[in-house]
């Protein structure tokens, strides 16, 4: 038996201590109020067992992370329909470049881009009665906690300052790959990626990625074929530029948001989120990376 607790003290002890602990994100202003030494690791076992060390109770802004619950709700209700208006290749880039310019007829390189979340987005507000509170029901729903929210400053700073966001959305209009207003679809969008939560709420959130579809209440929320597809795009899309260097680092499929925060899980075993606000040049945590780095080596555990 893995003595889990054990390697995370470990890792937190030996991380914690690095001096340059990355670059707060302050293009959304309202980010930039967090605490810099912030950190926090939870496990959460598919078999039930969980562990955590530091500040995993913790919320903060999941930003990005969100992309992947948005796109699992999306499926769960279009199906692959879904992606006949994106598609599944890894962009290289940053993740607020607007790489829909480089590809013909407003497709978006994958669901995890900005302007990809966006067509989700769309899909989300054209399919929900009441987009954003079905939205924030199902998280809550899918992680069994209804205290999880969204932090409105949060949103309305991304809002005052998303100008990529609204070039990337008009450009899908242009293309007509957006069926709901850019404002409306902008305002679903930045409150998704407003959500607040810790990593202990993050991995029961997860849950359902390493559980073949099932959440932790043991429900199905997607069927097998479709966790396995998102896991596979958290693979190759999920860290902007650096997903290459996740997979060689850390090998486990994942998502990373610029709050800081990253969710990674190894199919039938775990899910493991770490927080860490200070990022490194390419968006992604620095001492999250390392976490996760030393975790799988520690457990010897990841999917290669
Ligand atoms: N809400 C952020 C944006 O669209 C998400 C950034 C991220 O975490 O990658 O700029």
């Amino acid at each position: 038996m893995i003595d889990y607790q054990n390697i995370l003290n470990q890792i937190s002890q030996k991380v914690t201590k690095d001096k340059n602990k990355g670059k707060i994100a302050s293009y959304i202003p309202e980010l930039a109020t967090v605490d810099l030494n912030s950190f926090g690791i939870h496990l959460q076992l598919v078999s039930g067992e969980q562990f955590a060390v530091g500040d995993a109770h913790k919320s903060f802004s999941i930003q990005s992370i969100s992309k992947v619950l948005s796109l699992a709700y999306a499926m769960s209700i279009i199906g692959t329909d879904l992606w006949k208006r994106l598609d599944v290749e890894p962009s290289g880039n940053p993740f607020n470049h607007l790489s829909l310019l480089e590809l013909e007829e407003g497709i978006p390189r994958n669901p995890f881009i900005n302007s990809g979340a966006i067509v989700i987005a769309d899909i989300l507000v054209s399919n929900l009665e009441n987009p954003k509170s079905d939205f924030l029901n199902y998280i809550r729903d899918i992680t069994g906690d209804n205290t999880i929210d969204y932090n409105y400053k949060v949103a309305q700073s991304e809002k005052e300052t998303g100008f990529n966001n609204y070039a990337a959305a008009n450009l899908l209009k242009s293309f007509n790959n957006l069926n709901n207003d850019v404002e409306v679809v902008l305002d679903f969008y930045f409150h998704q990626c407003a959500l607040q939560m810790s990593c202990t709420q993050l991995s029961k959130a997860f849950h359902l990625f390493a559980n073949k579809g099932k959440c932790l209440a043991n429900k199905a929320r997607l069927t097998k074929s479709q966790a396995k597809r998102i896991n596979a795009i958290m693979l190759t899309c999920g860290f902007y530029d650096e997903a290459g260097e996740f997979a060689f680092e850390v090998g486990l499929p994942g998502k990373s948001g610029v709050g800081g925060g990253i969710v990674a899980l190894l199919p039938n075993e775990f899910v493991i989120s770490v927080w860490s606000p200070g990022l490194n040049e390419r968006g992604n945590s620095k001492l999250g990376m390392k976490a996760l780095e030393q975790f799988t080596t520690l457990a010897n555990q990841s999917i290669f």
